[in-house]
């Protein structure tokens, strides 16, 4: 392509309401235009790498066994109203009516039609397994439609539907999407991990978010760089689920001083404690105020970790939990706020994180305004119920897997899997019928991944100072030519020399990019450094005289040289490596 022809305006600054790298260097770029508030339109440039991902896309589902197929953008209201997700998506679903006054919607996700064509269409087990799938623009009124291409209105959507006779079909169905969605990831160039989400609202059923490691991920994120180990901050295990109700025996054995009340006056806080004292905050004992069914819970944790309330919750189960908010301890002015410690006799419930499980004399609230407490041994002062993995991981915890220290980070999710079981064939009668003419409801899976997310994704983990630096699986073209004539003798050489480079290189099977505009040396190599394309070829008039083009890869900033005679050769093999 040539760049003279291209629809192509690099913007010099950044647009002012770009609110992160990928928005702001896919707008510089002139990857994309925004056309409303999370709807964009796709130049040139963002096209070709839209479709690349799609193609990997679709090279993994094909491989996998999904069959391709395309569903409509609008689809009846009724549709939603009868799984009775319409009322779920509420107003993140966009709704239209018709001539006739007939409720629409365009898609959100897929499911409900999904459904609706595998009732009409399948009936006997010897139809399934089948996954079918579609690439489709997705549409949500997103509340805070932000970070451009990440969390959009309209976006690109791969989403995959499996359809098997029973749970263990399910399952295998499942495990080759995971598979295929690794396989994705690794393609698309980015750092990720699968994590199993949290199951919560939608049944407890088995789902995986495959996270993009970058820091302006929406999701907390816990893994391990050294085994797979990954898992959603609050899903996240300190060790394994060590869990019992006998007292450490270490934590007995302390020989310290009896318990005695020191006044802190107007220290509620930690770190203030900790400095009156002089002492290090993890020597305080942090008791967190809960209520689980009515009764008093106290949780502890050492004073510089927090609490994971879905640990909490997960221990005192089934037993609902509520921390106490500022209207509880204003419901409660008996409670010492901010001064209670693991002792307090109205506590009926007290949960510790099994780091206290050490020999050690702590100093908490003393259960009276204003003063704390020293000298507050485990086993002596106070007693445990419930013992527990309680705190929030943090950064630099051992891996619960291998004992490596992991590393908490922000992901962006950029798939989902997820095992539907029956929900949505009931609702639409998707139904099959067995080998001794029985019938049953059949199987459901769905696994998305966010197309166009992943484009930006991809910018977030691969840019510098300069641009974007695209993975070679990815970039719009494999390589940019440019042409440097500059304003004497050689120049009319110079672009020779180029236009043959350019012949050459597209005869060898190469999408290229060629500068071959009328603008400085400056404007070319800033462009080409914005753009981001894995390769640039450089031909100017001081290489020229000694017969040689300058090769540099963008990712690294690496520069050769090669002879001018064989550029083709010297891209063929550096393709090869
Ligand atoms: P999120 O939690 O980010 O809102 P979701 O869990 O609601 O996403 P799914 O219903 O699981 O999204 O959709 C499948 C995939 O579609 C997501 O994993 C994500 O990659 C992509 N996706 C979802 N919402 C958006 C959006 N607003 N913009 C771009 N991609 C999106
Ligand atoms: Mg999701």
């Amino acid at each position: 392509m040539r760049m003279s022809g291209l629809l192509l305006r690099t913007l010099r600054d950044d647009p002012a309401d770009a609110d992160t790298d990928s928005q702001r260097l896919l707008l510089r770029a002139g990857y994309i235009r925004r056309a409303a508030a999370g709807i964009y339109s796709w130049l040139p440039l963002g096209h070709r790498v839209l479709r690349r991902v799609e193609q990997i896309v679709r090279e993994e589902m094909d491989r996998a066994g999904a069959q391709e197929i395309l569903l409509p953008i609008l689809q009846p209201l009724e549709l939603w109203q009868r799984s009775g997700r319409d009322v779920a998506y509420g107003p993140l679903m966009f709704r239209l009516l018709d001539r006739k006054e007939t409720g629409f919607c365009l898609s959100p996700t897929a499911e409900e039609l999904m459904a609706t064509l595998v009732a009409s269409e399948l009936s006997s087990y010897r139809d399934l397994p089948v996954n079918l799938y579609q690439i489709q623009w997705k549409f949500r009124d997103e509340l805070r439609p932000r970070f451009g291409l990440l969390r959009a209105r309209e976006f690109l959507m791969k989403d995959a539907y499996s359809f098997d006779a029973d749970l263990d079909g399910l399952r295998a169905s499942y495990q080759r999407m995971y598979n295929a969605y690794c396989s994705i990831f690794d393609r698309c160039g980015l750092t990720f991990r699968a994590v199993e989400a949290q199951s919560g609202e939608m049944g407890g059923d088995v789902n995986h978010e495959f996270m993009a490691v970058a820091a302006v991920g929406e999701d907390d994120f816990v893994w391990c760089k050294a085994c797979d180990y990954a898992a959603n901050v609050e899903a996240a295990r300190r060790d394994h689920s060590w869990h019992h109700t006998e007292v450490p025996a270490a934590a007995a054995t302390v020989d310290a001083p009896p318990m005695e009340e020191v006044h802190t006056p107007g220290l509620p806080g930690i770190q203030g404690v900790a400095d009156f004292l002089g002492v290090e905050p993890s020597t305080l004992l942090k008791c967190i105020v809960f209520d689980a069914d009515g009764e008093l819970g106290l949780a502890l944790v050492p004073g510089d970790r927090e609490v994971n309330e879905f640990a909490l919750a997960r221990a005192v189960a089934p037993r609902k939990v509520r921390l106490y908010t500022d209207e509880d301890f204003a419901a409660h002015p008996e409670l010492p706020k901010g001064y209670i410690g693991p002792h307090y006799p109205g506590a009926a419930l007290v949960v510790a994180d099994v780091s206290l499980d050490a020999p050690r004399a702590w100093v908490t609230g003393a259960n009276r305004v204003d003063h704390h407490a020293r000298n507050v041994v485990l086993g002596r002062d106070f007693a445990v119920d419930v013992w527990a993995g309680l705190v929030t991981i943090v950064t630099g915890d051992a891996c619960p897997n291998c004992g490596e220290p992991l590393s908490v980070d922000r992901g962006i999710e950029v798939g989902h899997v997820f095992q539907l079981g029956t929900k949505f064939s009931k609702v639409f009668g998707a139904n099959y019928v067995d080998e001794h003419g029985d019938e049953h409801p059949i199987v459901m899976g769905c696994y998305g991944v966010g197309i166009s997310r992943v484009v930006a994704a991809i910018v977030e983990e691969h840019h510098d100072d300069n641009g974007i630096a695209w993975p070679a699986a990815l970039a719009p073209y494999d390589v940019h030519l440019l042409a440097l004539p500059g304003r004497g003798d050689a120049a009319q050489a110079v672009v020779a020399a180029a236009e043959r480079c350019y012949e050459e290189l597209l005869a060898g099977g190469f999408q290229v990019l060629y500068d071959d505009r009328d603008a400085s040396p400056g404007v070319k190599f800033a462009d080409a450094d914005l753009l981001g394309m894995p390769v640039q070829l450089v031909i100017g008039a001081k290489g020229l005289a000694r017969g040689v083009v300058e090769r540099k890869v963008r990712a690294t900033g690496d520069r050769s040289e090669l002879p001018i005679t064989e550029v083709l050769a010297g891209m063929l093999a550096g393709a090869a490596t």
